[in-house]
């Protein structure tokens, strides 16, 4: 096992993977720029080193200051966290070459499932179902014109580098074709440097379901269930349960197994997240997502597992504990992702924090790096907290996190709780009755603040 491991993020992630090495008997290196001297993170981890200027282009996306710190605290492996360079292959591969372990996926794999083009070939090969869309990518309105009578409309116009959400264009009949294709291209342009783009079926009311996935490398694989991720707004989630609503535990297994077997297939090592759509009980597949997801602590309540741990021990070389027959869930679980956003416009809020009081009892998890007389600079993202309840049922989880809600004190920044007070008051929220549009209707007729 490693004796130091150094974690390449920053905020409640950082925390996150800092507190399971803690567990584990593992000194923790946090790296920061220089607009986080004050972080928690910094002052959770055993040292701390500065690596650059507050834009994250010089800090947290600068691999060669990342190394250089693993360098001279002697850290053995890399925790990237997720978002900044956890799904850069190029970044997993530079600490291979520097003897570093990277506590995720072959960089093969993460080269793979980044394009979104090659992924969705790879996992058709791999024998998971796919949206009904162009093969490959489309180069020009003529042939997006004839992909899309072939599928029918509407349609949606994606980047192949597309991630967070953004270039992604509907069209909902021809004569909107040519624009949205336009558009996707050059947002794809400006946002990843690269206009490439594919086309997809635009299914009309999914649901997103993703399978939370783990692998040893040697060939065994297992799957922890589904999340419902389907509350989105502008394509970015708000708030994810476990297990979903709508699925079945019949549905759980056959949908379940083809994503462990095909991770079998491929030798995939860690934790990975195969997105799909859900609609009339077919599974589409979109993406996946190598590394953890901000969501993952829904799994980690209703199966009783440290995902972080495990993924620890497999980079580490050592045996997964996860055991597709002892793996049952328990119960319901339930996360709010709680933003420095001002309602109802979610524009950014960043500033200092005058009071700063977390939930607690039975079955509630805080997962969040601000504390009293913090200052949210506004170089990042505005995720700041995700509160996560868990409940024999899912009756129960809706109660606790109404409660947990009503103890959460943030004040000073404007912030995203207001949000889940009212979506809470939502029949369709209590029944579980929602698709991946049903938040974005709601807040065209709903004003929360
Ligand atoms: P990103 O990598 O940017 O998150 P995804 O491919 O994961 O992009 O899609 C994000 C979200 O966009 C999905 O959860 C869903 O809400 C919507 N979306 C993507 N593809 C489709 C589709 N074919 N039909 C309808 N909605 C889609």
């Amino acid at each position: 096992m490693f004796d130091k491991i150094l974690i390449a993020n920053r905020g409640e992630i950082a925390l996150r993977v800092i507190r399971a090495a803690r567990e584990m008997g593992i000194q923790s290196v946090a790296v920061h720029s220089t607009a986080d001297t004050n972080a928690m993170h910094v002052r959770m981890a055993d040292e701390s080193v500065c690596i650059g200027p507050n834009p994250s282009s010089e800090s947290y996306l600068n691999p060669a200051a990342i190394i250089a710190a693993c360098e001279i605290t002697g850290a053995q492996a890399v925790h990237p966290g997720y978002g900044f360079l956890s799904e850069n292959a190029g970044f997993a591969q530079m600490l291979e070459d520097h003897g570093i372990t990277f506590i995720g996926p072959k960089a093969e794999h993460i080269r793979i499932m980044g394009d979104k083009i090659t992924a969705k070939e790879t996992a058709k090969e791999l024998g998971i179902p796919v949206v009904p869309g162009s093969e490959g990518g489309v180069n020009d309105v003529d042939e997006a014109r004839k992909v899309a009578a072939e599928i029918g409309y509407p349609v949606i116009i994606k980047a192949t580098a597309g991630g967070g959400g953004r270039g992604m264009k509907v069209a909902h009949d021809e004569k909107g074709l040519e624009v949205a294709f336009r558009t996707a291209r050059s947002e794809a342009k400006a946002a990843f440097g690269n206009p490439d783009v594919y086309i997809e079926k635009y299914l009309q009311k999914p649901r997103h379901i993703e399978i939370q996935v783990f692998g040893d490398g040697k060939g065994n694989a297992v799957y922890l269930g589904e999340r419902d991720c389907s509350l989105q707004r502008r394509h970015q989630k708000v708030l994810e349960e476990a297990p979903g609503p709508s699925i079945t535990e019949e549905e759980r297994q056959r949908i379940g197994n083809i994503c462990a077997d095909a991770m079998k297939k491929l030798g995939y090592i860690g934790a990975g997240t195969i997105e799909f759509l859900y609609e009339d009980g077919e599974f589409y597949f979109i993406e996946m997502n190598t590394r953890l997801q901000v969501e993952h602590p829904v799994t980690e309540a209703i199966y009783g597992v440290d995902l972080v741990r495990e993924q620890i021990r497999v980079a580490a070389g050592e045996p997964m504990e996860l055991d597709q027959d002892k793996l049952a869930i328990n119960g319901h679980a339930i996360e709010v992702r709680i933003n420095a956003e001002k309602l109802p416009n979610f524009s950014p809020s960043p500033g200092k924090i005058t009071q700063f009081h977390a939930p607690g009892g039975l079955g509630v998890r805080m997962d969040s790096a601000i504390y009293d007389g913090y200052v949210i600079p506004p170089y990042y993202d505005s995720l700041i907290g995700k509160l996560i309840v868990h409940g024999r049922d899912r009756p129960e989880a809706l109660a606790r996190l109404s409660r947990a809600l009503s103890e959460l004190i943030i004040d000073g920044v404007d912030n995203t709780i207001p949000l889940f007070d009212a979506l809470l008051q939502e029949a369709d929220i209590q029944s579980g009755n929602y698709s991946i549009h049903w938040l974005e209707r709601w807040l065209s007729e709903n004003v929360p603040a």
